[in-house]
């Protein structure tokens, strides 16, 4: 690695305040280096309201606006970079539809089946495109393409 050789697509994955609380952080991190991504950066950060607003700002017309950044910012969140060919994809794959309930019955083996609850407290996020993943890596490590693992504090 290090020598600008493509090795894979890149996503932004975040344990959300339920998934931190609950203690998913370690069988979060075997699902994803079980499935092959790599972790290629990572930072644990209390975002307050503005900043949630800013990260959730494609859903501020929505009526669970409200509600969800005050979940967001519940407590601490953990955001990473994860590596792997159709990163985008394959980790949205990985964690199950956004309604955890859902996930329960229809994708038993998903992140969000493990350490979700519902359509809003479903522990994980993950990217949508390739324009959001690079919006959203953007938004927590900013835009240098350091490929070591970070623990810096925001
Ligand atoms: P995803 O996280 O699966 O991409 P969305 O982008 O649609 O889902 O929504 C962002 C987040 O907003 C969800 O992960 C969830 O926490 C919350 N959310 C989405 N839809 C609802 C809803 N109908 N009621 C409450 N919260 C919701
Ligand atoms: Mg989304």
């Amino acid at each position: 690695s290090g020598c600008g050789a493509v090795e894979g697509e890149r996503t932004l994955a975040m344990i959300k305040p339920d998934g931190l609380s609950g203690n998913y952080t370690e069988n979060i991190k075997a699902d994803i280096l079980g499935s092959g991504f790599r972790i290629i950066k990572e930072i644990q950060v209390q975002l307050d309201a503005e900043r949630a607003s800013l990260f959730y700002a494609e859903h501020s017309g929505r009526s669970f606006f409200d509600s969800l950044i005050k979940y967001i910012t519940s407590g601490p969140v953990l955001a990473m970079v994860l590596e792997k060919p159709d990163a985008i994809a394959q980790w949205r794959a990985l964690i199950g539809p956004t309604d955890a309930r859902k996930a329960k019955t229809s994708h038993p083996n998903s992140i969000r089946a493990m350490c979700g609850l519902d359509s809003e407290k479903n522990c994980v996020h993950g990217s949508d495109s390739l324009e959001s993943a690079a919006r959203e890596i953007s938004f927590f490590f900013g835009d240098a393409d350091s490929e070591t693992v970070e623990h810096d504090e925001l």
